[in-house]
């Protein structure tokens, strides 16, 4: 069946079929990649503007699938949601990166935060708090080494239960920060109520933030409302001087992109830290 072009009532053309076909194995694939050893994180570090000093990295997940190539997370990651696969994979990634940042403390780097994407679907599981509190244990590592990075979809799903787990990790240690701040829809008022370390400032309002006045509005009153709030802010997808710089003079915290660094394997990270540091 092709679509006409004219009305685009057609409901699977070739390219559906095609794109879904591929979904499914994926999917397949995704199931032995665990296993078999084709995940691994990268890390990118983050730059704390006001001491220039590289403060922690995220954790960021790559699959090198010996049938697909490269997946990107930004496809892999939803199929591994809706199957339910993200939980197991959720907690690969957190014990890897928590086993990682334990191996850079006895390296002797300096304290380091480590920012780990939860999904919606890992932040529903109920006993999320001990869960993660056991792998802190596990692993050796201080809570405030971790940063759970958290989009506004994911907490305001349920606000109530959000807050409260919210709340539970925050007096446990263990830090967080909203991911893609700016593209959801947070309720202000749960913001203030939410013990939240760090707003992230979508890249979507760093893109253009040196031409574009709306984006400049935007991302100074994101960084303004968190100071009024105690919490820090961090952009995201900072490439060029420019953007930099207007992101230093808004008074934001901390950055993070290819301007400074793309995301690194952990011996190059390892390398970009000794190097700043020396
Ligand atoms: P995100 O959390 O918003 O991560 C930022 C993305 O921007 C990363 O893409 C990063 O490599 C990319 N990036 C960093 N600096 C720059 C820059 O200067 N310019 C541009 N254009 N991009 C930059 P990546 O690694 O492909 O990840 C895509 C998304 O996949 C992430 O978006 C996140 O939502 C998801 N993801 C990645 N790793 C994990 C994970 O371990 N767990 C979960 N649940 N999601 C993950
Ligand atoms: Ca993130
Ligand atoms: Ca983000
Ligand atoms: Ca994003």
């Amino acid at each position: 069946v092709k679509s006409d072009g004219r009305n685009g009532s057609c409901f699977f053309t070739p390219e559906m079929q095609a794109r879904s076909a591929r979904l499914i194995a994926l999917g397949h694939a995704l199931k032995q990649a665990q296993q078999r050893g084709e995940l691994r994180l990268v890390y990118q570090p983050q730059l704390r503007l006001s001491e220039h000093r590289i403060f922690g990295a995220e954790a960021l997940l790559r699959w090198d699938s010996p049938q697909w190539g490269a997946v990107s997370p930004a496809e892999f990651i939803p199929i591994a949601e809706s199957s339910g696969l993200i939980l197991s994979i959720g907690d690969w990634v957190l014990r890897t990166a928590l086993r990682q940042v334990r191996h850079w403390l006895d390296r002797g780097l300096p304290d380091l935060v480590v920012a780990v994407n939860l999904s919606a679907v890992q932040f529903d599981q109920p006993d999320l708090p001990d869960r993660i509190s056991r792998m802190l244990d596990e692993a050796g590592v201080p809570p405030h080494c971790l940063e759970l990075e958290l989009t506004e979809a994911a907490a305001m799903k349920t606000p109530e239960t959000a807050a409260q787990k919210i709340q539970e990790l925050h007096q446990r240690g263990i830090r967080l920060a909203i991911d893609d701040f700016g593209t959801g829809y947070s309720s202000l008022s749960y913001l203030k109520r939410f013990k939240i370390h760090k707003l992230k400032i979508d890249q979507s309002f760093v893109r253009d933030i040196d031409s574009d006045v709306d984006d400049q509005a935007i991302a100074s009153a994101i960084i303004q409302m968190a100071r009024s709030l105690s919490m820090g802010t961090i952009a995201e997808g900072v490439e060029t001087a420019e953007q930099l710089a207007f992101l230093r003079a808004s008074g934001c915290d901390d950055i993070q992109g290819y301007h400074f660094s793309r995301p690194l394997e952990p011996d190059a990270f390892e390398h970009f830290v000794l190097r700043d540091v020396g």
